[in-house]
């Protein structure tokens, strides 16, 4: 039997960082898959939010979606 409990980690292109929930795909090529966190900064970014509260909005995300 497999083992269903490992999950596929891909690594993401744009943050270099391993990730196992479902990827984002690009905006720019739409080709390259990132993980959700650089989905949701590439959507950010295009509607100009800055870098510094990209991450206090994914942070923000994370607080509620703590489900590991
Ligand atoms: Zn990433």
């Amino acid at each position: 039997m497999k083992n269903e409990n490992i999950a596929r980690i891909r690594i993401c292109p744009r943050c270099g960082k391993p990730y196992s929930a479902p990827p984002a795909l690009s905006r720019t090529d739409n080709e390259t898959l990132f993980c959700p966190d650089c989905g949701t900064r590439e959507a950010l970014e295009s509607i100009g939010v800055k870098a510094d509260e990209q991450e206090q909005i994914i942070n923000t995300i994370h607080r509620h979606t703590q489900n590991v």
